[in-house]
């Protein structure tokens, strides 16, 4: 039981942050209350801001020097508080505003904003989306324009004003803020800037910027989401994120190398692979719950209850496959960064990788999220009460199909993906390279049928009909006179979507078989992928039976989840599975909060 939690553990987080971890429940242990700043009060914040706030503030920057004196030297904990809990407050200062600039400034910069960043003499936010450009980054109208030693940023209309960022509602002093950026009449694409926008001690908004919060939202309640808008407003020249592309004081513009910007967005990803993780452990947190507040109700047998369990058993596989799976996504990411500093040739490919596999895992992530937690809320008997937690959970879990990278914009850039790897082998030659290399075990085949004691070979099979069946629809299209535009966006775009997501389902199967191979076997980590494949062929069994990979009859035995256990020995892997999820505080999580509910005084 302990080694399944160890290795979870072990793989969520980052080696730097687990000895800060242990000293700090070990200290919280023994005097909850006094660091209980690990725990937002959402409710609190939202009733008043500003004093919610700088509290918050105070606390987390008491917490960071309790550490300091223990781990001298830059602390982690209170930086990937994220990955221990939920998105705090300060959640993208830490997260969006602060690693934008480690990783698009220049080494100075970095030293400049971070000392000031980590002690919250400023607070910063990350606009980017605008009321009118959210995915299409390319298409951002805020401006800057390089003029005498500084840039003059604008907002010219309507549809450019920032819109949505967290923190910037109330709180930010600063921001990073993308823009397109015209230096000496040459447009040089869009750049991020540092600007400063409310004077830290009174909040007050600077001259030439027009600043507010957008108003009640689902979910998120701590988070003071806003609008911005700029008028003439001059930053220096140092504030541009000058890492990549930078512009000297004659306005002579130089790039480091012509991938630079894509490199730098790339060291970006790392947020996307880090928040798999977090909408993983929300689908976790959220079985918990409601898996310990039905417990005793599935002490009898019923109909009922085998639904119940069948769900929450789905819920806790699929929520550990893709933690499991992001371990190896994480490692690619690694050996970007490697590849990057030893200006390795193999670097555009690795970034690619990156790039596709944390997208459709980000994606497929925030989908089962809100599915978790939505059954998690049915499943539970007190689950709509607020005091549940479950409707938390729920609400900030719905967005995250959104932000970072909408699901379905996202979904389509692996499509593009496909249809390249689908285009190239066309002619006859080349063959199916990067992830979609196992395709060529299949492109000779008539005989569809899988063997079906391989759960890989019928979801690569699946995967593989799928996308071929789609890219083909596409190209006849194209054949029969169809535009581009018309084929991609009114012919089969459900399809290219559909198409993407079951490649996604397979990649992290596949990912999570190689993750599991290389930390050694265990039994409970093996059935845990054996049911993953199993769910995810069960709900695929129609298209599976069209495309002849198996008969009826035969994927109805295959994916038959309950001979997997036998007795109630469902029951007690279900008790394994909540388990692993003990390396965090469970203090909201066991139990309801039954002072919450104030029942006396309603009766
Ligand atoms: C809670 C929350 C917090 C946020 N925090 C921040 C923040 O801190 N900083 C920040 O900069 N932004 C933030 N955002 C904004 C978020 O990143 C954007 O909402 C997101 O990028 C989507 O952009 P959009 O809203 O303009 O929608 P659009 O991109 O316009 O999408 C709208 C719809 O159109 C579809 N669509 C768009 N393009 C295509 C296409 N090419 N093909 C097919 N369909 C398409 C999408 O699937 C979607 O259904 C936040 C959003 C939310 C909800």
């Amino acid at each position: 039981m302990d080694q399944f939690k160890n290795y979870i553990y072990n793989i969520l987080l980052e080696p730097s942050i687990k000895s800060e971890l242990e000293y700090f429940v070990q200290e919280f242990e023994k005097n909850p209350t006094a660091y209980d700043f690990l725990v937002d009060n959402p409710q609190g914040v939202q009733e008043n801001y500003k004093e919610g706030y700088i509290g918050l503030s105070q606390r987390y920057a008491k917490a960071q020097q309790m550490l300091k004196k223990k781990f001298p030297g830059n602390t982690h904990l209170i930086q990937f508080q994220h990955q221990l809990y939920e998105l705090g407050t300060f959640y993208l200062h830490w997260q969006a505003f602060l690693p934008t600039i480690q990783m698009l400034g220049t080494p100075e910069q970095v030293k400049h904003w971070q000392d000031l960043s980590f002690n919250y003499q400023i607070r910063g936010a990350y606009a980017q989306t605008e009321v009118g450009h959210g995915s299409d980054v390319q298409g951002l109208q805020t401006t800057a324009v390089f003029e005498n030693n500084s840039f003059i940023i604008n907002t010219p209309k309507a549809s450019a004003f920032k819109f949505w960022p967290g923190q910037l509602g109330i709180f930010a002093t600063h921001t990073v803020l993308q823009a397109r950026t015209t230096v000496n009449g040459k447009d040089i694409g869009i750049q991020t800037f540092v600007v400063p926008i409310r004077e830290p001690k009174t909040l007050k908004a600077l001259e030439g910027v027009e600043v507010g919060d957008i108003g009640p939202k689902l979910g998120f309640l701590r988070a003071d989401n806003g609008y911005l808008g700029l008028k003439n407003v001059r930053i220096d020249l140092n504030n541009m994120l000058m890492r990549y592309t930078k512009v000297d004081e004659s306005g002579q513009v130089t790039t480091s190398s012509k991938n630079a910007i894509k490199y730098g967005y790339g060291s970006m990803l790392n947020l996307r692979v880090g928040l798999v993780n977090v909408f993983s452990i929300f689908g976790l947190f959220s079985n918990n719950l409601a898996y310990y507040q039905v417990k005793p109700l599935l002490k009898t047998q019923s109909i009922e209850n085998e639904a119940i369990i069948f769900r929450l058993l789905r819920s806790y596989v699929v929520s550990y496959a893709q933690i499991i799976a992001n371990a190896q996504v994480k490692e690619i990411f690694t050996r970007f960064q490697n590849q990057l500093k030893a200006n390795d040739k193999q670097v555009n490919e690795t970034l690619q990788l990156v790039h596709l596999y944390s997208s459709q895992m980000k994606s497929i992530a925030g989908w089962e999220a809100v599915k978790t937690s939505r059954e998690a809320m049915q499943i539970a008997p007190f689950g709509h009460l607020n005091a549940s937690d479950l409707t938390i959970i729920y609400a900030d879990n719905v967005p995250y199909v959104t932000y970072e990278g909408d699901n379905n914009v996202l979904m389509q850039q692996t499509a593009q993906y496909l249809l390249k790897q689908f285009g190239k082998v066309s002619g006859g030659n080349a063959q199916f390279t990067g992830m979609a290399s196992y395709f060529n075990k299949y492109t000779q085949e008539n005989n569809q049928k899988a063997s079906l004691q391989n759960l890989e070979e019928v979801l690569e099979r699946l995967s593989y009909s799928f996308c071929k069946k789609t890219m083909e629809n596409f190209q006849n299209n194209l054949i029969n006179g169809h535009s581009i535009q018309t084929s991609w966006n009114e012919l089969n775009q459900c399809e290219l979507i559909k198409a993407s997501v079951l490649f996604g389902y397979t990649n992290i199967y596949k990912q999570m078989g190689a993750q599991i191979k290389s930390s050694g076997y265990s039994l409970e980590l093996l059935k845990i992928h054996k049911l993953f494949g199993l769910f995810i062929i069960l709900e695929n069994r129609t298209t599976i039976v069209s495309f002849g990979i198996a008969d009826f009859k035969q994927v109805e035995i295959l994916a038959e989840i309950d001979q997997q256990f036998s007795g109630n020995n469902k029951l007690e892997f279900l008790d394994y599975l909540a388990n692993g999820v003990g390396m965090y505080r469970q203090r909201n999580f066991i139990n309801i909060d039954w002072d919450k509910l104030n029942l006396k005084a309603r009766l």
